[in-house]
This record gives structure tokens, C-alpha cells and sequence, in this order.
């Protein structure tokens, strides 16, 4: 093997293999396999006229996919290749290999070899994992249901609730991301993970039922926990994805998925589509200029349809007026496609700030109250992995913000009927109000945080 930069070159000797997640092991494997790609897009391959761009091979590191017209010129690719492969002294393994033929737009039953061992062909219902997102048939699908045994898992470990919580935050939850990046998740399901995702925070935060939805969702800087909702994040990296495609800087990819956008629209109008197509209008799922007419019974759903439902539930416009540079935009927010998940979280993070600031049940109350300190993260480091709070004051923060204490005052917990004065000093309502604030019993130690408070504050000046 000669490895040659400029006019050097230097022979080297492999005796053992390149180990994966080695620097090197992907460019040298590239480099080596190139003939089977350049084989698969030769003109032996008539390729496939998709949207008016031709395509043969698409090819990944080692997951090679090859498009053909018939399954009988696909056999004849497969053998060049596998001739290739044998050169090169590279070996298909059948068992990975799959392929999927559709005959009138539904899959068929086809058999295929790849040198003499046939291979899996994908019936309707079939899926098979490509680039680690099942493809088949059918493309939507349930995300891996390994998250709630996840939970149940750092549930019971031991654990501070902080780091439990922090292990959620970064690492859970992008365990699914690249599902709901490159798949179409179905939405139930999604709600499903949602609800129990908020079991598992409300457990950690040692919360009752009934504590108000925007606090699991919210910034923390107001006292919120800061996480994801996975259906918002599904319709975030949906818009995501469809902008990057209509921008991508590959020409192929970039007109095949914007002629099969127009397509799309054209086919929801049926006959009397317009002579310009509203492609920004369609895109951010507006119903206005005639669209509240498309229907799309017959040609079923897509990344476009998908997008545009995803923009209309999020409120997301995507401004396609310059040609090159699509931006999205929601509330005060415009970003570029690359950027766009990062922008629309911190849309949705912000909405459920709003949400909980103006909360009916009085939980944004102290919200209120730390929102109106703007720049300081020292409230978003209280619910962080740096946290300097005990044990006891972590099971006591959450519930004391949201006055969800278990209080007599409340009626959740209390009828009015039955006695309702304070357990401590029996003269008022045991409200959060009284007993943080008012009781007589706790009156010295509300004079000793005043000292403190003011202190802090003179030393401060
Ligand atoms: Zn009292």
C-alpha cells in the first residue's frame, strides 16, 4: 500500500487492522472502497430519474445504497460490485444487506444476490436500520423504547436528584434525537414519553401531580427545570431538516428535494394550482391565497407535509424570499437553517417561561419574582449539577416555589370544612404566604434571613 502526498510517497505494510473510531480508520477505509462507488455510479448504472436528477449510489462510510430502475439491472450492479469488493479484497456481508423494490408505488417480493448468498428482500411491513433509522416501506416508526427503562434505572440509583436530573438533560434525552432528526416519529408515542418523562422529573423534584406543566419546560433562570418536550423537539428537528435540505450545498440532494416540494404542492391543489407555487406560504402551514384547499388523501405524507403540519402547530414562518438564504422565524427569532434547532428550542423554552409567568393557579408567583433579575445564572445554577443545596432543601425548593406545599390552607389538601388554621401558631390560613413569611413560631428565624439579606446587600453597595 503507497500512501503519497504531492510527489513523496511511502510504501507501508498493514499486519493488523485499522480499529473502528481510530482517526484514521474512516479515511483510509474511504479511500479504499472508492472503486465500489465510483463502480455503483459508472455508467454500467442507468441510475434512477428522481425529480428530474439522476441518482445511483449514495454511499456513507461502509453503508453503500445503490438505486436502479428494474431489480434485474439492481443484480447486475450488485455482481460488478461484488467482483469490485473481491479485487479489493473487501466482503459484502448478506446478512446487512437488504433491498426494498417497489412495483406500483407498493414493495414487492424480489430475489437478490449478492455473490452467491441471496439477500433479505423488505416486505410491506418490513424495516430495516439504515444510518440508524428503520427504513422500509413504511417510514414512520416507534422510537427505541428503551427510555423509560432508562428512567426507572436513574430512578433508583443512588444518585443526588440533581445529578439524576442532569443526566436526563444531556444525556437522555439526546439519546433520541437523532431519531426525531432523521425519522418520522410517531406523534403518540411521543406523547407518551412526554408524560412519563414528566413522572420521572416530578419524582426527582419530589412534586405532586398537579404542579403546572411550563415549570418541567421552562428557563432556569426563573426556576423552571429547563428540559425538552420530545413532540416539540420532533417538530423542531422536522422544520430543521426540511431547511437544510432545500439549502444543502450538495446540487443533487438540493433540487431533488426542492422538485419534490413543488411537486407536493402542485398535487395539493390538484388541477388548478397557481403559475408561482407559495412554497414559503405552504411551508410555514399557512391557510391563506387558497392553501386551506390542498388535500393530500391520495399522495399520502412526506418530509413537506410533514413540515408544514410541524410549522403550523409551532407558529414557526419560513421565509424562502431570498433564494439562497432561507431563514426561519418564530416570535422575535429568525435563524438559518443550520441554526435552526438551537433557535427554536430557545422559542419553546421561552413560550413556557410566558406559560408559566402567567400561570392561573398562582405557581409562576416566585417566577415573577426571579425573572425580573435578568443576567445573574446564579438561579440556573441552583437546579444544576452545581448545586450548593442539601438534600432537604432540594425536596423542599421546588414545592415552596410553586406553593404546592402540603399546607392546610390549600383545598387539594384540606377541605375547608376541616380545620385549616396553621399547625404551628393556630391564629391564621397555613398558607406558603403564612409560613414562610407570617407564622409567629418562625418569626425569629424571618428576622434573621432580613438581617442577613441586608447584610449581604450593604456589603454588596
Ligand atoms: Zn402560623
Amino acid at each position: 500500500m503507497d500512501f503519497a502526498v504531492g510527489k513523496e510517497s511511502i510504501r507501508i505494510f498493514p499486519t493488523a487492522g485499522v480499529r473502528q473510531g481510530d482517526a484514521l480508520s474512516s479515511p483510509i477505509f474511504n479511500l479504499a472502497s472508492e472503486p465500489l462507488v465510483r463502480a455503483g455510479k459508472s455508467n454500467i448504472n442507468p441510475g434512477f430519474l428522481l425529480f428530474g436528477s439522476l441518482v445511483k449510489t449514495t454511499a456513507y462510510a461502509d453503508d453503500i445504497a445503490v438505486v436502479t430502475n428494474s431489480p434485474s439491472e439492481l443484480q447486475y450492479i450488485l455482481n460488478v460490485l461484488s467482483l469490485t469488493a473481491n479485487t479489493l479484497g473487501l466482503q459484502f456481508n448478506a446478512g446487512k444487506c437488504a433491498c426494498l423494490v417497489f412495483d406500483k408505488g407498493k414493495p414487492s417480493e424480489t430475489q437478490c444476490r449478492i455473490g452467491e448468498q441471496l439477500i433479505r428482500c423488505l416486505g410491506p411491513d418490513d424495516q430495516e436500520t439504515y444510518l440508524g433509522t428503520p427504513i422500509g416501506g413504511k417510514l414512520r416508526f416507534r422510537p427505541p423504547t428503551d427510555l423509560i427503562p432508562n428512567l426507572d434505572k436513574i430512578a433508583a440509583s443512588n444518585l443526588a436528584p440533581w445529578q439524576k436530573l442532569e443526566i436526563f438533560r444531556s444525556h437522555l434525552l439526546p439519546s433520541l434525537s437523532h431519531h426525531l432528526a432523521s425519522g418520522r416519529v410517531l406523534k403518540d408515542s411521543l406523547t407518551q414519553l412526554d408524560t412519563e418523562c414528566r413522572k420521572f422529573l416530578g419524582l426527582i423534584c419530589n412534586l405532586p401531580n398537579h404542579a403546572t406543566v411550563p415549570f418541567f419546560y421552562a428557563d432556569r433562570r426563573v426556576g423552571g427545570l429547563g428540559t425538552c418536550r420530545l413532540t416539540d423537539d420532533a417538530d423542531i428537528w422536522t422544520i430543521a431538516r426540511a431547511a437544510q435540505l432545500l439549502t444543502c450545498r450538495d446540487p443533487t440532494v438540493r433540487n431533488i428535494c426542492r422538485e419534490q416540494l413543488h411537486d407536493t404542492i402542485r398535487r395539493g391543489f390538484r388541477t388548478e394550482h397557481p403559475g408561482v407555487l407559495p412554497v414559503g406560504e405552504y411551508l410555514s402551514g399557512s391557510v391563506d391565497g387558497g392553501l386551506y384547499r390542498l388535500r393530500y388523501a391520495e399522495a399520502g405524507s412526506n418530509l413537506w407535509t410533514l413540515a408544514r403540519q410541524a410549522a403550523k402547530r409551532l407558529g414557526v414562518r419560513i421565509d424562502v424570499s431570498g433564494d439562497e438564504n432561507l431563514r426561519i422565524v418564530a416570535d422575535d427569532v429568525s435563524v438559518s437553517p443550520v441554526k435552526a434547532v438551537r433557535g427554536l428550542r430557545k422559542v419553546a423554552r421561552q413560550r413556557y417561561t410566558r406559560n408559566l409567568l402567567t400561570d392561573k393557579s398562582h405557581q409562576g408567583v416566585v417566577a415573577n419574582c426571579l425573572s425580573l433579575e435578568g443576567t445573574s445564572k446564579d438561579m440556573a445554577r441552583l437546579v444544576s449539577c452545581r448545586t450548593p443545596l442539601s438534600f432537604r432543601d432540594w425536596r423542599y425548593l421546588h414545592r415552596a416555589r410553586l406553593d404546592i406545599l402540603p399546607l392546610r390552607g390549600h383545598s387539594w389538601f384540606c377541605s375547608q370544612e376541616q380545620d385549616t388554621s396553621c399547625r404551628r401558631c393556630g391564629k391564621e390560613n397555613e398558607t406558603g404566604y403564612h409560613v414562610l413569611n407570617h407564622c409567629e413560631e418562625g418569626l425569629q428565624l424571618a428576622t434573621k434571613r432580613h438581617n442577613t439579606v441586608q447584610e449581604f446587600s450593604w456589603k454588596r453597595c
